[in-house]
């Protein structure tokens, strides 16, 4: 297969859950993703997420896999923010309480700073912003948010991390109660992935 027919394109994860969400909803670009364990690109130290915003931890994420693998790379960084707490987790989303709470230790936390307060004060949303890095060139990002409230009373199975407890109006469920294929659709994720699609698409067919 020539260049032009296929791109190779680096994904900035180890996650498998990840990784099979970005191959369907970039199925449709000319782009062959290889993740991190994919490769055999061994940076040798893994990227810190330093920054203060999703924008700079997804541009460092990006940036950081990208420079050592000479490879165009995608990356990206997301979270929860919870306006009554200041925009926490945040972030700190997948740290939350510190590295040896798991899911539902993050939750209970979460659940425990809100008590008190009204479902109807508690608005919240998740962010998720991708950063494209092209060697040589610059680094783009696309986002996308979703907003709902966090609800007293976790329900469903789907999904991961907080979405138990997100509540979204348009659908009157929590985000753990609808499907994958509707989480895509709604969701931070598949906002921002979608609008990385668009552009990966757009580009000349003779770039990779
Ligand atoms: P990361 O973007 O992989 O660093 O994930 C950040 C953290 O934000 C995850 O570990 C989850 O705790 C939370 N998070 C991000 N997106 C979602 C989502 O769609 N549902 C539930 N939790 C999420």
């Amino acid at each position: 297969m020539n260049a032009i027919e296929s791109c190779k394109l680096l994904v900035a994860t180890r996650n498998a859950g990840k990784m099979q969400e970005l191959l369907v909803l970039l199925a449709d670009t000319r782009y062959n993703l290889l993740s991190l364990d994919e490769t055999s690109i061994d940076p040798g130290f893994e990227v810190e997420e330093t920054g203060s915003t999703f924008e700079e931890n997804a541009i460092l994420k990006a940036e950081g896999y990208g420079a050592v693998a000479g490879m165009m790379t995608l990356a990206d960084d997301s979270g929860l923010e919870v306006d009554a707490l200041g925009g926490a987790p945040g972030v700190l989303s997948a740290r939350y309480g510190g590295e040896t709470l798991d899911d539902l230790g993050r939750n209970a936390l979460l659940l425990e700073n809100v008590s008190g307060l009204l479902e109807e004060d508690l608005t919240a949303r998740f962010r998720c912003v991708v950063a494209i890095y092209i060697p040589g060139g610059r680094t783009l990002t696309f986002d996308g948010n979703i907003e709902g409230t966090i609800t007293h009373d976790p329900r469903g199975d789907n999904g991961f991390g907080y979405d138990p407890l997100f509540f979204f109006p348009p659908k009157a469920k929590t985000l753990a109660e609808i499907s994958a294929k509707e989480k895509h659709e709604v969701s931070h994720r598949g906002y921002a992935v979608r609008e990385a699609a668009r552009y990966l698409r757009s580009r000349g067919e003779s770039v990779c």
